[in-house]
């Protein structure tokens, strides 16, 4: 029997008495509740003659599917940690901690530190140190361990039996609405029958979220055109950035329902077609979308256009009754007119979009592109239910399931978007090349009505380079626009994308664009003196 009750605390004890913590904790279902714990505890110390130094008792659950704190049993490992108890007595091991992992390191807690474990359900009194004693503690946490188990399931089973039968669960999600379409019997009495169908208000919001994201419209834009229009917007509120972000990650819109990382089709029928809904996920998804500064998509060729001394351009607002124009970045060594400049390029891809070949750029690899950006999307869904269910204040995973499930997707994640990123025709040039079905006088509003973060990403997948050369022609202040678009037909050129080649890497404000003097010498250029002169004129 361990005996440093004297030497450990400057409380006087009688003399081989044992400090003793009493622990009682409440939960669901169960034969003694916690002030009969504590009493009989209470019982057990006052028959072994053990004085008690401290109680604990917490009224929520032990088991790890319980995720509400229990300050109790964190105060008596501190305690037990800093050896104030030589004793700890308890109702049953699974009165103390369900979860088997820390139930464990209690017991080699007290195994360590020589404290006993008084077990007041089985009048027992254990001692970790003692082998035959420690497979008991172990054994007895196991069954408790393996009860919680069993309970959890029993609550998931049911949910998940739902979700399997693509059954609608939880709130009626934005868009829909929940119709009682008839009744059926219980043993408690006859019970509504509800279909989920599309709100005919809510319904084409949805679908308009969507269509605007998929097109890179800048959610700040959508979420004050909802707000100016007066939307209802989910749970009678303003719309939020966040709204936006939660309707497009909702897979309910596809018809489907997630549950525990698993996809079904559900009972009700979807909003939006699979290839807007995966294009709008793609757009919120992509990483340049964080790191790319508000200011920096305002002008459609800053950062994209480079200049003879291997840079790039920015854009300079008009000054001194000199129109704004596009400026080198590092040396000033070039500057272009915004106006022309943004014509003679708004031009070319009108020119690009009603060429036949353009679908090859996209179209040979369209599907296993959309297969890969399917997989990544069913993938975020996988972690995102994971990370809900995690967050869920009971009845979720653990937060060592959650890391577990965290490692195993990180890297097909990664490797799904890989495929589909470089590949991917926006839902931007896909509306231009509708368009230019019906002729080029149909490109031009089509591109003139996109975002401009819309129409960088058609440059980026038409064009390897941009590139702006020294004046060829002299201009003045009485220049016509059509002089403008002369001289900047005769200094620009481009090199367009050829299919099968991968999308040039976003350029960086300040960086200079990479490998951009020997992708000007590999490649061949497409002079555009010859192929567009006199368009302008
Ligand atoms: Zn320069």
């Amino acid at each position: 029997m361990p005996n440093a009750a004297e030497t450990r605390t400057g409380v006087y004890l009688p003399v081989g008495s044992l400090r003793a913590g009493l622990y009682g904790r409440n939960s669901k279902g169960l034969d003694k509740s916690i002030d009969e714990q504590i009493v009989e505890g209470r019982e057990a110390a006052e028959d072994n003659g053990w004085p008690i130094v401290a109680e604990y008792s917490d009224g929520v659950s032990a088991s790890r599917f319980g995720r509400k704190t229990r300050k109790d049993w964190h105060r008596l490992l501190d305690d037990l940690d800093q050896g104030l108890l030589d004793v700890i007595i308890t109702w049953e091991p699974s009165r103390a901690d369900r979860d088997l992992e820390t139930w464990v390191a209690f017991v080699a807690k007290c195994r360590a530190r020589g404290v006993l474990i008084h077990i007041t359900g089985e009048d027992d009194t254990l001692d970790a140190r003692n082998p035959s004693h420690w497979r008991r503690l172990i054994e007895g946490g196991l069954d408790a361990a393996m009860e919680s188990e069993k309970i959890s399931k029993r609550v998931r089973r049911g949910v998940a039996a739902a979700a399997v039968a693509g059954a609608f669960h939880g709130d009626c999600p934005y868009g829909y609405e929940r119709v009682i379409v008839g009744e059926r019997p219980t043993r408690h009495g006859p019970k509504p029958i509800k279909e989920q169908r599309p709100h005919p208000v809510h319904a084409p919001v949805v679908a308009e979220i969507f269509e605007r994201v998929a097109r890179n419209d800048p959610i700040s834009v959508i979420v004050a055109d909802l707000n100016r229009r007066g939307v209802d917007a989910p749970a009678g509120e303003v719309w939020h950035r966040n709204t936006i972000r939660k309707i497009v990650f909702n897979v309910a819109y596809l018809g489907q329902r997630s549950h525990k990382g698993e996809v079904h089709d559900g009972t009700w029928p979807e909003l939006v077609d699979a290839e807007v809904f995966h294009a709008a996920g793609t757009v919120l998804r992509d990483p340049r979308r964080k790191t790319s500064q508000p200011g920096r998509l305002k002008h459609l060729l800053a950062y994209l256009v480079t200049t003879p001394c291997g840079s790039v351009v920015h854009y300079m607002g008009p000054a001194r009754g000199r129109a704004a124009r596009y400026h080198c970045v590092a040396d000033g060594c070039t500057a272009i007119g915004v106006a022309e400049a943004e014509e003679f390029v708004a031009r070319l891809v009108v020119k690009r979009c009603c060429r036949k070949d353009v679908r090859e750029l996209f179209t040979d690899d369209d599907e296993p592109a959309r297969r890969a950006q399917e997989e990544a999307a069913a993938l975020h869904g996988k972690l995102k239910e994971a990370t809900d269910s995690f967050l869920k204040p009971k009845g979720g995973i653990s937060a060592e399931r959650l890391a577990e499930i965290e490692q195993q997707l990180a890297p097909l994640i990664a490797d799904a978007e890989r495929r589909s990123v470089s590949r991917k025709a926006p839902m931007a040039l896909l509306a231009l090349l509708s368009a230019a079905e019906f002729g080029a006088a149909k490109v031009r509003p089509e591109w003139d009505g996109l975002p401009v973060a819309a129409q960088r990403e058609v440059l980026r997948l038409l064009f390897d380079e941009i590139r702006v050369g020294k004046p060829v022609h002299t201009l003045t202040r009485w220049s016509t626009d059509t002089q403008r678009l002369a001289a900047a037909t005769a200094r620009m050129k481009v090199t367009w994308r050829r299919p099968g080649t991968p999308v040039a890497a976003a350029r960086e404000p300040g960086g200079k664009p990479r490998g951009a003097r020997a992708q000007r010498r590999r490649q061949t250029s497409v002079e555009l003196a010859s192929q567009h002169a006199g368009t302008g004129a």
